[in-house]
């Protein structure tokens, strides 16, 4: 059965968004208790939006989008994520650390009555090295008495101090406008691949099902990483790795050695470098362990990665241990768990033994030429006027919904739109496509088909 959360059928109103880019990422900032929760809370204009914060327990829920001046953008939490495991400023150097990989713009959040601390100025080296915008943020700033404090932030050297109280949503409207002004329309984890560059990968899966393990494997030696890790400097985000005679970009390599060497605590920033990987990735390559059961985390990757819209391979590693009961249970798991992505290829391997690791490169290039396929509008309808000759849509109400044209709206991934002169059963939406992947493979991608009813 195809997945319908991914057969979303709109109305007219998303007509624009087709081809749009990802809004631009704006990430929240600073120490413990400056008030960041408060401040993102006030501009998403709810108050329960952030409130659970349970100690090591993982949020998934990590960005939120937020509409200002007619623009979208996404913004990225880092409050509440001060689970202290590793000392609180290396908490903080993380979020830094994050906010410079995935933000197009950075709001440091300072509390204005303690002042600039010595964690703060950490923190403001480590953002200016990065050369990404930063908007310093003076928050309780609940009168006109605080600006005077507010100004003292003067001394960060980070520019214009910007006083609010997140608390009354003071300020906190010109600080939308300044935030505004600094983002680019459009996010820069979102440009375009050059054409005939290297592709972009991620690997991605939860901590321990071997993805350090198999990026060793595919750039071919360990020594390579152990002296990029003994390096002070930051490692770069990305790994490019020769496979199958051409070039792939692995994105966020560093994120996947780091989380191998992190223990508790990291869940937290694994999910969002996860995310991150994914939206910057054409295809992602989701890792699984073979020999332990799916989990609910498996299955919500999987589902990040549908929903992202990007190709699709699952493969199943540590096929070393694999046995002929757990083989068994595991076909089973598959038909329970992951019949939604049936479309998608599969690779048993060992990312141990390097056995079949050689099989991930075909598997790539299957899912991303699905991915990039373009049916041409007469090729498309002819197939649809057969599939309702050879199937109409049932009556309702006396009345029969007709599929009037039917174009390709965008590639990459596939996406179809249907003029009809009625709603379409949910039922004959699937039937769609399924009869669209059984006639133009689509093996490794997510698609979508959308409808505009035309009265
Ligand atoms: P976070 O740890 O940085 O996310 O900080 P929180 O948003 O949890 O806020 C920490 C404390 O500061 C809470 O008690 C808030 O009520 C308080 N606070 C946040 N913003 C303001 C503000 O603008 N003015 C005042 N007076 N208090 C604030
Ligand atoms: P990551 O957290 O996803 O990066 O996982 P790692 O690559 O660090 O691997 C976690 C553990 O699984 C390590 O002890 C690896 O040696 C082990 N492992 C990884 N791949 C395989 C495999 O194919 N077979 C077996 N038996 N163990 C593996």
């Amino acid at each position: 059965e195809e997945d319908l959360s991914l057969l979303r059928a709109h109305g007219f109103e998303d007509e624009d968004e087709v081809d749009e880019g990802a809004p631009p990422v704006l990430a929240i900032v600073g120490r413990p208790n400056v008030g960041k929760s408060t401040l993102v809370n006030r501009i998403l204009g709810r108050r329960e939006a952030v409130v659970e914060d349970v100690p090591g327990v993982t949020r998934d829920r990590v960005s939120y989008s937020a509409f200002w001046g007619g623009r979208k953008i996404t913004l990225v939490d880092t409050g509440g994520w001060d689970i202290d495991v590793n000392g609180m400023a290396s908490r903080i150097a993380d979020q830094a650390e994050i906010a410079i990989d995935l933000a197009d713009a950075v709001l440091f959040v300072v509390d204005s009555t303690t002042g600039p601390t010595a964690t703060d100025e950490h923190v403001v080296r480590m953002l200016r090295r990065s050369k990404k915008p930063v908007i310093l943020v003076a928050n309780k700033v609940d009168d006109e008495r605080g600006e005077l404090q507010a100004a003292e932030l003067w001394s960060l050297g980070l520019g214009e101090p910007h006083p609010v109280s997140a608390m009354h949503g003071r300020g906190v409207a010109d600080l939308l406008d300044v935030a505004l002004e600094t983002l680019p329309e459009v996010s820069a984890i979102d440009q375009k691949r050059e054409e005939g560059g290297p592709r972009r990968v991620a690997l991605v899966g939860r901590p321990n099902v071997g993805k350090s393990s198999l990026l060793n494997k595919l750039v071919g030696s360990e020594r390579v990483l152990v002296s990029d890790l003994a390096g002070t400097t930051r490692d770069p985000v990305d790994e490019l790795v020769e496979l199958g005679g051409r070039q792939w970009r692995f994105v966020d390599t560093a994120g996947i050695r780091k989380r191998a060497k992190q223990s508790t605590g990291a869940d937290f920033y694994a999910a969002l470098r996860t995310q991150t990987a994914i939206e910057r990735a054409e295809v992602a390559l989701v890792l699984l362990e073979s020999n332990a059961r799916l989990s609910e985390q498996d299955v919500r990757i999987i589902k990040t990665v549908t929903e992202a819209g990007k190709a699709l391979v699952i493969v199943f590693n540590k096929w070393d241990l694999m046995d002929e009961d757990r083989r068994w249970q595991l076909e089973r798991e598959i038909e329970q768990d992951l019949a939604h992505v049936s479309w998608a290829p599969r690779v048993n391997l060992s990312a141990m033994t390097g056995w079949h690791t050689d099989r991930i490169v075909r598997a790539m290039t299957t899912s991303l030429e699905s991915w990039d396929t373009r049916i041409s509008t007469g090729r498309l309808n002819a197939f649809l006027g057969e599939l309702v000759a050879a199937n109409p849509h049932p009556l309702r109400g006396g009345k029969q919904p007709r599929i009037l044209f039917g174009t390709q709206a965008s590639n990459r991934p596939p996406r179809f739109v249907l003029f009809t002169t009625g709603f379409l059963d949910p039922g004959y939406r699937r039937y769609i496509a399924r009869r669209l992947r059984e006639t133009f493979g689509f093996e490794g991608t997510p698609i979508e088909i959308s409808m505009r009813i035309r009265e």
